[in-house]
Protein backbone atom coordinates (compact mmCIF):
# COMPACT_ATOMS: atom_id res chain seq x y z
CA UNK A 1 0.00 0.00 0.00
CA UNK A 2 2.43 3.02 -1.29
CA UNK A 3 -0.37 5.67 -0.05
CA UNK A 4 0.87 4.66 3.41
CA UNK A 5 4.59 5.25 3.24
CA UNK A 6 6.18 7.81 4.95
CA UNK A 7 8.87 9.16 2.54
CA UNK A 8 10.77 11.53 5.55
CA UNK A 9 14.01 11.66 3.63
CA UNK A 10 12.41 14.90 1.63
CA UNK A 11 10.93 16.44 4.54
CA UNK A 12 11.86 19.64 6.34
CA UNK A 13 12.19 18.99 10.04
CA UNK A 14 8.89 20.17 11.85
CA UNK A 15 6.01 19.17 11.98
CA UNK A 16 3.55 16.98 9.18
CA UNK A 17 0.45 16.10 9.03
CA UNK A 18 -1.06 13.54 6.89
CA UNK A 19 -4.67 11.94 6.59
CA UNK A 20 -5.72 8.80 5.52
CA UNK A 21 -9.37 7.10 5.60
CA UNK A 22 -9.37 3.35 5.60
CA UNK A 23 -12.32 1.51 3.36
CA UNK A 24 -12.82 -2.19 2.70
CA UNK A 25 -10.13 -2.28 0.11
CA UNK A 26 -7.98 -1.50 3.13
CA UNK A 27 -8.89 -4.11 5.32
CA UNK A 28 -9.33 -6.40 2.63
CA UNK A 29 -5.51 -6.29 1.96
CA UNK A 30 -4.78 -8.05 5.28
CA UNK A 31 -5.64 -11.79 5.16
CA UNK A 32 -7.67 -13.63 7.74
CA UNK A 33 -8.55 -10.63 9.49
CA UNK A 34 -11.26 -10.78 11.54
CA UNK A 35 -12.43 -6.92 9.77
CA UNK A 36 -14.49 -7.39 7.28
CA UNK A 37 -14.32 -3.48 6.33
CA UNK A 38 -15.65 -0.05 7.56
CA UNK A 39 -14.87 3.95 7.49
CA UNK A 40 -11.31 5.14 9.62
CA UNK A 41 -10.65 8.51 9.57
CA UNK A 42 -6.11 8.47 10.61
CA UNK A 43 -4.50 11.44 10.98
CA UNK A 44 -1.00 11.19 11.71
CA UNK A 45 1.21 14.35 12.91
CA UNK A 46 5.19 14.22 12.40
CA UNK A 47 7.46 15.50 13.52
CA UNK A 48 10.79 15.24 12.22
CA UNK A 49 13.99 16.52 13.77
CA UNK A 50 18.05 16.11 13.77
CA UNK A 51 17.65 13.21 16.44
CA UNK A 52 14.62 11.57 14.28
CA UNK A 53 11.10 10.97 14.15
CA UNK A 54 8.29 11.51 16.38
CA UNK A 55 4.47 10.19 14.82
CA UNK A 56 1.14 10.36 16.32
CA UNK A 57 -2.02 8.62 15.52
CA UNK A 58 -5.19 9.61 16.19
CA UNK A 59 -7.71 6.77 14.76
CA UNK A 60 -11.01 7.28 14.51
CA UNK A 61 -14.29 5.82 12.73
CA UNK A 62 -16.44 2.35 12.47
CA UNK A 63 -15.45 -1.08 11.36
CA UNK A 64 -17.58 -4.30 10.77
CA UNK A 65 -16.59 -7.67 12.36
CA UNK A 66 -19.02 -10.58 13.35
CA UNK A 67 -21.37 -10.04 16.14
CA UNK A 68 -20.01 -11.84 19.44
CA UNK A 69 -23.74 -13.27 20.07
CA UNK A 70 -25.56 -13.73 16.81
CA UNK A 71 -22.72 -14.36 14.55
CA UNK A 72 -24.43 -12.06 11.98
CA UNK A 73 -22.20 -8.81 10.95
CA UNK A 74 -22.17 -5.39 13.12
CA UNK A 75 -20.55 -2.96 13.05
CA UNK A 76 -18.80 -1.13 16.25
CA UNK A 77 -17.07 1.93 16.64
CA UNK A 78 -13.49 2.00 16.89
CA UNK A 79 -10.67 4.86 18.25
CA UNK A 80 -7.75 5.41 19.21
CA UNK A 81 -4.25 7.33 19.69
CA UNK A 82 -1.02 6.37 19.98
CA UNK A 83 2.13 6.82 18.60
CA UNK A 84 6.15 5.79 18.14
CA UNK A 85 9.61 7.18 17.75
CA UNK A 86 11.79 6.72 14.80
CA UNK A 87 15.60 6.67 14.86
CA UNK A 88 18.22 7.10 12.27
CA UNK A 89 21.29 4.80 12.90
CA UNK A 90 22.86 1.43 12.00
CA UNK A 91 21.38 -0.46 14.77
CA UNK A 92 19.66 -3.72 14.04
CA UNK A 93 16.66 -3.82 16.69
CA UNK A 94 13.34 -5.12 15.73
CA UNK A 95 10.43 -2.59 15.73
CA UNK A 96 9.00 -3.15 19.22
CA UNK A 97 6.12 -1.23 18.49
CA UNK A 98 7.98 2.28 20.58
CA UNK A 99 10.96 2.32 18.82
CA UNK A 100 12.08 1.39 15.39
CA UNK A 101 15.15 2.00 13.87
CA UNK A 102 16.03 3.15 10.24
CA UNK A 103 19.08 2.66 8.64
CA UNK A 104 20.81 5.87 7.01
CA UNK A 105 20.40 4.44 3.51
CA UNK A 106 16.89 4.40 4.12
CA UNK A 107 14.49 6.87 2.66
CA UNK A 108 10.97 5.94 3.31
CA UNK A 109 8.76 3.32 5.49
CA UNK A 110 5.56 2.12 5.11
CA UNK A 111 2.89 2.27 8.38
CA UNK A 112 -0.12 0.59 6.94
CA UNK A 113 0.94 -2.25 9.06
CA UNK A 114 0.93 -0.29 12.38
CA UNK A 115 -2.21 1.22 11.62
CA UNK A 116 -3.76 -1.94 11.02
CA UNK A 117 -2.96 -3.44 14.28
CA UNK A 118 -3.68 -0.22 16.00
CA UNK A 119 -6.98 -0.41 14.88
CA UNK A 120 -7.48 -4.09 16.36
CA UNK A 121 -6.21 -3.07 19.68
CA UNK A 122 -9.10 -0.37 19.05
CA UNK A 123 -11.70 -3.15 18.66
CA UNK A 124 -13.96 -2.76 21.91
CA UNK A 125 -14.61 -5.97 23.87
CA UNK A 126 -17.66 -6.51 23.26
CA UNK A 127 -18.62 -6.98 19.65
CA UNK A 128 -22.24 -7.38 19.45
CA UNK A 129 -25.28 -5.27 17.65
CA UNK A 130 -26.85 -3.04 20.07
CA UNK A 131 -29.57 -5.31 20.06
CA UNK A 132 -29.65 -8.86 18.74
CA UNK A 133 -31.00 -12.62 19.74
CA UNK A 134 -29.06 -14.34 22.27
CA UNK A 135 -26.69 -17.39 21.57
CA UNK A 136 -27.60 -19.74 19.26
CA UNK A 137 -30.73 -18.60 17.95
CA UNK A 138 -30.49 -18.03 14.11
CA UNK A 139 -31.37 -14.77 12.30
CA UNK A 140 -34.48 -15.56 9.79
CA UNK A 141 -35.30 -13.01 7.21
CA UNK A 142 -38.29 -11.19 6.98
CA UNK A 143 -39.47 -13.60 3.70
CA UNK A 144 -39.42 -16.52 5.91
CA UNK A 145 -40.67 -14.88 8.64
CA UNK A 146 -44.05 -14.10 6.71
CA UNK A 147 -43.73 -17.41 4.98
CA UNK A 148 -43.90 -19.40 8.05
CA UNK A 149 -46.45 -17.09 9.17
CA UNK A 150 -48.55 -17.03 6.62
CA UNK A 151 -48.33 -21.40 6.99
CA UNK A 152 -49.45 -20.79 10.43
CA UNK A 153 -52.60 -18.92 9.87
CA UNK A 154 -53.84 -21.45 7.29
CA UNK A 155 -53.20 -24.32 10.23
CA UNK A 156 -55.20 -22.19 12.17
CA UNK A 157 -58.30 -21.82 9.78
CA UNK A 158 -57.90 -25.59 8.95
CA UNK A 159 -58.07 -26.26 12.69
CA UNK A 160 -61.14 -23.89 13.32
CA UNK A 161 -64.59 -26.14 12.91
CA UNK A 162 -66.18 -23.00 11.90
CA UNK A 163 -63.87 -23.01 8.97
CA UNK A 164 -64.42 -26.82 8.48
CA UNK A 165 -68.54 -26.42 8.55
CA UNK A 166 -68.18 -24.50 5.57
CA UNK A 167 -65.77 -26.37 3.71
CA UNK A 168 -67.77 -29.44 4.26
CA UNK A 169 -70.81 -26.92 2.94
CA UNK A 170 -69.17 -25.70 -0.20
CA UNK A 171 -67.94 -29.61 -0.72
CA UNK A 172 -71.42 -30.48 -1.25
CA UNK A 173 -72.88 -27.61 -3.30
ZN1 LIG B 1 -25.76 -9.71 16.96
Amino acid sequence: MKEFDIAYKGLAEGLHRFEWTLDDRFFAAFEGTEIHGGKVNVVLEMEKSAAGLMLDFTIKGRVRVECDRCAEECEVPVEWEGGFRVRFGDEKADFDGDLMWLGRGEGEFNVAQYIYESVLLALPLKKTHADCAPAGVKFISEEEFERAERGSEMQKMADNPEWQKLKELKDKL
